[in-house]
């Protein structure tokens, strides 16, 4: 299990200020939420965590590796975190099972058996052990992001990152993959989520975090930010969404 501590971290593209001095910190096995408008910067926060994107200034540290050192060896930071986006990017020409073995294989260099028993495991674990075999386009797109998250789940990650996951499914798929996330929470996963999923939120978050214009507007437990927001701008926010 991992902590997250993010300090003063600002985040430009040329002139456009994205993130403005972003603090907080996860502790290990939380399960943090952040909500806010489209544009506020939640996916650019995400992406500051993975190295995605290279933060403009401040620090991001993950359990005790300063990830914004210039120095510091991005791919084994990588290999920490699973990551898990509103698109799922599985490869459209191999199986199910291959789509979870392969970054296993060639990453963590584990050998084909050994990544197949994992997989299996883990497409077990998001109740797709039936689908092995199945090809991508032959799954809806709830069991597609399930997979998704059994791929990010077969490389022992401490962290996992979920931008939007089931902001691109259809209403009556949304459920199993919330289940899946809940599950995780449950067995104690650190977890950072951007969602409009407010019931989720609500549910399973152990803080929620309101991101507004490149900023954090308010950080707290669901029963304050989501039930009894002490900010105007929260409080319109979630008229829109609730
Ligand atoms: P959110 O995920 O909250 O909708 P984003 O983090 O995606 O917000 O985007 C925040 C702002 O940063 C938006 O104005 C967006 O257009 C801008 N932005 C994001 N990525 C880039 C990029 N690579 N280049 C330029 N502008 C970007
Ligand atoms: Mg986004």
């Amino acid at each position: 299990m991992s902590t997250v501590e993010i300090r003063n971290l600002r985040k430009s593209f040329g002139k456009l200020e994205v993130l403005k001095g972003i603090d907080f910190t996860v502790e290990a096995g939380q399960v943090v939420c952040v909500i806010g408008p489209s544009g506020s910067g939640k996916s650019t926060l995400l992406r500051c965590v993975n190295l995605l994107e290279r933060p403009t200034s401040g620090r991001v540290v993950v359990d005790d590796t300063e990830i914004t050192d210039p120095d510091v060896d991005i791919d084994a930071v990588r290999r920490r975190l699973g990551m898990v986006f509103q698109q799922f990017n599985l490869f459209p020409h191999l199986t199910v099972l291959r789509n979870v073995t392969i970054a296993q294989e060639r990453v963590l260099r584990r050998g084909r058996a050994e990544a197949e028993r994992i997989a299996r495991e883990n497409l077990e674990r998001v109740g797709l052990g039936e689908k092995a075999d199945a090809f991508p386009a032959q799954l809806s797109g709830g069991q597609q992001q399930r997979v998704a998250i059994a791929r990010a789940l077969a490389m022992n990650p401490s962290l996992m990152l979920f931008d939007e996951p089931t902001s691109a499914l259809d209403p009556e798929l949304v459920g199993d993959v919330l289940g899946v996330m809940r599950e995780l929470a449950g067995d104690g996963m650190t977890m950072m989520v951007v969602t409009h999923e407010m019931n989720f939120a609500r549910e399973v978050a152990d803080r929620v975090v309101f991101m507004d214009q490149g900023v954090i507007v308010e950080d707290g437990p669901p029963e304050q930010v989501i039930v009894a927001p002490r900010h105007a701008r929260t409080r319109e926010f979630l008229s829109r969404v609730l």
